[in-house]
């Protein structure tokens, strides 16, 4: 039985209350801040959110007192769209890249993702586990508590399902929750280079297996030039879809081949990367309410083009912002250092920012209803932020504020900060 939790005197609480949906355009800015707040928490689930005085009528002898004075309070971090679960890292590949060789020709010389189902075809179940652990810690660390994390390093049965087992595990075993996709189609396996219409065929063979031992709530297809074209994407994805499969697609990462409408036309619940993504495009997204969930680190390590954040949401579009850690395109598990570039990069305003990473991260894994704001009845999945306001946290870029992590009630982050409380 877990101590009841009563955080009170909270300086800055940003609950984000309102539906349990998708937040688009101009409703990204209405996130709520109260201020002197408090969250009484009884058995990992929210039990009241107000300000003041009034969490005194909740003690008991087994409550939990904690002082937020100082504090800023958010709701715990959704990172949806990793590829959390692999073996190696390609830090051998920074020369390449500072030589001018592009993402593609890296992976053309069999380097890149290829590289990187090697290694983790070669890594054992504890050795992916463990890696994946470390990276999950440092999630934590910095703020989140439930990430999504596809396969795609294995590109053939048997290490696709280690890949997705070590999540399933990982969520079971960490105090993240681990929401997982099935990748197949992330590559082309090197052995199929003349037969492609040999691997798609292999791939869909996977889906009903991944299904059938419940390895996986969505799939996802790289569409890209030189990758997965439109059609391979559609052939795939409604494969999947009739299986029961929830949906998500990489789409116009570097090229614009019509991912983003692919994507409303099967209903996925979100469309990733979007660096490319025309104008029109970006209104059928508003307009079908998928997801645009925008990968602002990657372009940062590609030197590459920012997706159109800022047009998007002025368009109507719900934006959500992932780290997409992976270990060749954005080796970084740092969300708030995201979010930072989300604002620097793409103009989004800090308050577009904190929707894009809580309530419209939830609903980019289906979860809107259990997470991504600070409401009666959900999980008490919650940060505090040893930050004077909500601005703080994106200005003062590159560093970790978290000071305080809880996840359903219980704090699993403690780090060192040094909180300034006000004079009361
Ligand atoms: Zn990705």
């Amino acid at each position: 039985m877990k101590n009841d939790l009563i955080i009170f005197h909270i300086s800055h609480l940003v609950t984000l209350s309102g539906e349990n949906a998708l937040r688009c355009g101009k409703d990204m800015r209405n996130i709520e801040i109260i201020k002197n707040g408090y969250v009484v928490i009884k058995d990992g689930i929210i039990e009241e959110v107000s300000s003041g005085e009034g969490y005194q009528e909740y003690i008991t002898e087994k409550t939990q007192l904690v002082d937020g004075s100082g504090l800023l309070m958010l709701p715990g971090f959704v990172d949806s769209h990793t590829h959390l679960v692999h073996g190696g890292s390609r830090e051998h590949e920074l020369k390449m890249k500072l030589e001018g060789y592009s993402y593609l020709e890296i992976l053309n010389q069999g380097g890149g993702i290829l590289n990187t189902v090697k290694g983790t075809k070669a890594a054992s179940f504890n050795e992916l586990y463990e890696k994946a652990k470390k990276s999950l810690d440092i999630m934590l660390t910095h703020g989140v508590t439930t990430v999504e994390a596809k396969s795609g390093y294995g590109l053939e049965l048997d290490t696709e399902v280690k890949q997705l087992e070590v999540a399933k595990a990982l969520s079971k075993n960490h105090p993240i929750d681990i929401v997982s996709t099935f990748m197949g189609a992330h590559a082309l396996p090197s052995e199929y280079r003349n037969n492609k219409a040999e691997y798609l065929k292999k791939v869909i063979e996977m889906l009903p297996i991944i299904k059938a031992n419940d390895l996986a709530d969505y799939c996802d297809v790289f569409c890209e030039e030189g990758v997965f074209s439109l059609e391979e994407s559609e052939l795939i994805l409604s494969s999947a879809k009739r299986l029961g499969f929830k949906l998500k697609i990489h789409a116009d990462e570097m090229v614009a081949l019509g991912g983003a409408t692919l994507a409303c036309k099967l209903g996925c619940t979100s469309a990733d990367h979007l660096m490319a993504t025309p104008d029109e495009e970006i209104k059928c997204l508003a307009k079908h309410k998928v997801v645009a969930n925008l990968l602002p680190a990657t372009s940062f390590n590609l030197n590459k083009a920012y997706a159109r954040g800022r047009v998007m949401i002025d368009n109507g579009c719900g934006v959500s912002l992932s780290s997409d850690y992976n270990p060749g395109s954005c080796p970084s598990e740092n969300l708030q250092f995201v979010m930072q570039l989300a604002c620097l990069k793409m103009k989004l305003l800090p308050e577009e920012v904190i929707t894009a990473v809580t309530i419209n991260g939830a609903c980019a894994v289906n979860k809107e209803e259990q997470i991504g704001s600070i409401e009666v009845g959900k999980y008490a999945d919650l940060v505090l932020f040893a930050v004077p306001n909500l601005e703080y946290l994106i200005y003062h870029f590159g560093v970790n504020h978290v000071k305080d992590v809880y996840k359903r009630g219980e704090l699993v982050v403690s780090n060192q900060q040094t909180v300034y409380r006000e004079e009361k």
